[in-house]
């Protein structure tokens, strides 16, 4: 094990009007732990002073602030992960530059670790976002418990802890669109959260935009679920079945009553078409069925994280997938 117990990893993209503070009070609040800490600043790309202010201070602390820049800007979740790549603590804790979430909220979140959950989640007292950034969340968050099964409250916010092993875990997973909240959230056998608070964004505008925001959407659904895709078929058979129905029963008042009744022909030709759009879309979704699975394969996310292998006294070295990660089991009567 490294000698490092607590890792703070932030993103930054063009926040230098809240560095300096953030910084201090990070390490005030690192400090007054009194464990062995790390900050890791990543630099997604700025094109402020940032850059130059994380270099200069991390060439100052001797190790215990580390600036990771990278190259231009790939946005929050790739550098969140770039972070995690590089942090080194037993327990990692991920919080945005903008002091939206107060480091001062960490020691809570380190005390709900010490008591066992592995995964340790924050939900915003009285957001104080406009209602514009709240809304897609709100949206979001409910659609993500109801997939998931894990009741967090709220998935958006990235002031989190988490242990080495969850950590470990998501970085062995290769894929390109991540959500890492809900990524540390299928591999966590016991989750917490905590109520902490939110302020305005000290300074500078939110680093999501409105199509920003929709791709981060899009991310979070598809590394979820392929549920979107089936609701082709299910729509595509059930309007296929319709047409089919509708079709029938057209040609029996047709016989029963005269040309009159199907109106010349025209019901029919709605029945012939809600049959060929029906079959279409349920073809379509069938593809669908073979993409996911092909998506799945193509993520390569481990299948398995074994606990512990016990065969006599001695220890035995661990097979198979993913052996490299010990997650703990699951705590009865979790989800
Ligand atoms: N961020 C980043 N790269 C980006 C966008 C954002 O590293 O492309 C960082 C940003 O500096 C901040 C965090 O991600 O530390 C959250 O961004 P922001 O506060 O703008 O998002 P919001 O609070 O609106 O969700
Ligand atoms: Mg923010």
């Amino acid at each position: 094990m490294s000698d490092v117990e607590l890792s703070l990893v932030i993103p930054v993209f063009n926040e230098e009007e809240n560095l300096t503070e953030l910084i201090e009070r990070c390490v005030a609040v690192c400090d007054a732990t009194a464990r062995r800490y790390e900050i890791v600043f990543v630099d997604d790309g700025s094109k402020d002073k940032s850059r130059q202010i994380l270099s200069d201070v991390a060439a100052k602390k001797d190790g215990n602030i580390v600036a990771v820049l990278l190259n231009r800007n790939y946005g929050q979740h790739p550098a969140v992960l770039a972070g995690l790549a590089q942090s080194r603590g037993d327990v990692i804790v991920t919080l945005d530059a903008d002091l939206q979430n107060p480091p001062e909220e960490i020691p809570r979140l380190l005390a709900k670790i010490d008591e066992g959950c592995d995964v340790v989640g924050s939900v915003r007292e009285n957001r104080r976002d406009s209602w514009l950034r709240r809304l897609p969340s709100r949206i979001i968050n409910a659609v993500v418990r109801k997939t998931t099964g894990v009741e967090m409250n709220d998935y958006g916010c990235m002031l989190r802890a988490y242990r080495r092993n969850v950590v470990e875990a998501i970085l062995s997973c290769h894929e390109r669109s991540t959500f890492i909240p809900i990524l540390a959230n299928s591999f966590a056998s016991n989750t917490g959260e905590v109520t902490v608070k939110h302020s305005k964004r000290s300074a500078g505008d939110s680093k999501y935009n409105f199509w920003k925001l929709i791709n981060l959407q899009f991310d979070l659904l598809t590394s979820m679920t392929a549920f979107p895709l089936r609701l082709l078929s299910i729509g595509g058979g059930l309007m296929a079945a319709l047409g089919f129905l509708a079709g029938i029963s057209i040609g029996v008042m047709r016989v029963a009553y005269g040309s009159a009744w199907a109106a010349e022909g025209v019901l029919t030709v709605v029945a012939v078409l809600f049959i060929f759009t029906g079959v279409q879309l349920f073809g379509l979704g069938l593809l669908g069925e073979y993409l996911s699975r092909v998506y799945d394969d193509v993520r390569g996310r481990p299948r398995y994280f074994i606990h512990k292998v016990i065969a006599g006294s001695e220890p035995v070295p661990l097979h198979g997938e993913s052996s490299v990660v010990h997650l703990s089991l699951k705590a009865e009567g979790q989800a």
